[in-house]
């Protein structure tokens, strides 16, 4: 059965905070609230293009969902009520801040169908998420995450690398916290600098430093294994890219890369093939799952040019036996 999302952005505005790195604006790409015509359009547009059978769900991204008005919350729950009747869409799911989830909250998403409450959690570490002004603390986290799988939610957790003060252990820390608390799904953002930011200034100034395209690869190719490992989703590696990012000068620094992901699968695979010595073979021919296939490759084929240097012959060849992130060789 597909799986499709239809993404509604709901940008800065629905937010009171300014975390020192959010331009809402600018990583939305658009200014207002969607108008209710605006969604309804979105939401049939993107049916039309379903092919059945599927299971749809409509979700509320951007800032702060339930940081909204709760009259404009319900308003825009209650349109994609009718679509949940007719069986075109399955649930909603929604992201927003640790601290505006509450008892109260929960009982109107539930009501109206929200199935999975994704909160930025960003680190869980105190003194970093201080620095970024995030405005809540890790004990807003672990609270708002336990009443969201208490009251059968199903919960996301999303994180960012390279935030100031942020180190890789830091960020390991952060994704076994976010295992303990429970969550289903995850997403990793590396920090990027946008304009109009504190961060900005800092990124200026010489206070701040982003990390590099290499060091954010190397980071999630660290943190990537450890949410595979629990059986966790990880929905996301690196920023949606939208055409705000790319086409305008909107990102000031940061490791942004349209194939993030690739990047980082590429260099798990990386670390497990070079484990293979030649012993003076001539030829190897890696098995892999044919899902794993062109990640163990490479992007750009980098991997099997990495082996090349030892190998006359690489071949690389699918074995559903095996699973994501296994591999079999053989030398000749
Ligand atoms: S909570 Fe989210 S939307 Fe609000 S300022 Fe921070 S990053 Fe931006």
């Amino acid at each position: 059965m597909r799986h499709y999302n239809i993404p509604i952005f709901i940008p800065e505005l629905a937010c009171p905070n300014r975390c020192i790195y959010c331009n809402q604006q600018n990583i939305s790409g658009q200014l207002f609230l969607p108008s209710k015509e605006e969604i309804i359009e979105k939401i049939n547009s993107h049916l039309l293009s379903f092919k059945r059978p599927y299971i749809a769900e409509v979700a509320f991204f951007g800032g702060n969902f339930t940081g909204i008005e709760i009259e404009k919350q319900i308003n825009y729950l209650e349109l994609v009520q009718p679509y949940i009747k007719n069986k075109d869409i399955e649930s909603i799911r929604i992201s927003t801040r640790p601290d505006y989830i509450n008892k109260d909250i929960l009982d109107i998403l539930k009501q109206y169908n929200v199935k999975t409450i994704e909160l930025g959690a960003q680190s869980l570490c105190q003194d970093v998420l201080d620095f970024s002004e995030r405005g809540h603390s890790v004990e807003d986290v672990e609270k708002a995450a336990k009443l969201i799988n208490d009251n059968g939610f199903e919960l996301g957790l999303q994180m960012m690398i390279g935030l100031p003060l942020d180190t890789l252990e830091k960020s390991i820390l952060t994704a076994n916290k976010i295992i303990h608390l429970g969550a289903k799904s995850t997403r990793i953002y590396p920090t990027l600098v946008i304009e109009d930011t504190k961060l900005a200034q800092m990124y200026e100034q010489g206070v701040y430093k982003s990390l590099s395209l290499e060091e954010a690869v190397d980071w999630c190719s660290k943190i990537y294994p450890i949410f595979h490992d629990n059986n966790i989703t990880i929905l996301r590696v690196g920023l949606h890219p939208s055409e705000a990012l790319i086409n305008s000068k909107d990102l000031v620094a940061g490791a942004f890369h349209v194939s993030f992901r690739e990047l980082v699968l590429t260099k798990i695979w990386e670390e497990k093939l070079l484990a293979i010595e030649s012993n003076n073979s001539k030829s190897v021919i890696i098995s892999v799952c044919s899902k794993s296939i062109n990640q163990a490759i490479g992007y750009y084929s980098q991997n099997k040019n990495l082996l090349k240097n030892r190998f006359k012959a690489v071949k690389f060849k699918s074995d559903n036996n095996l699973k994501e992130f296994e591999f079999n060789y053989i030398l000749e």
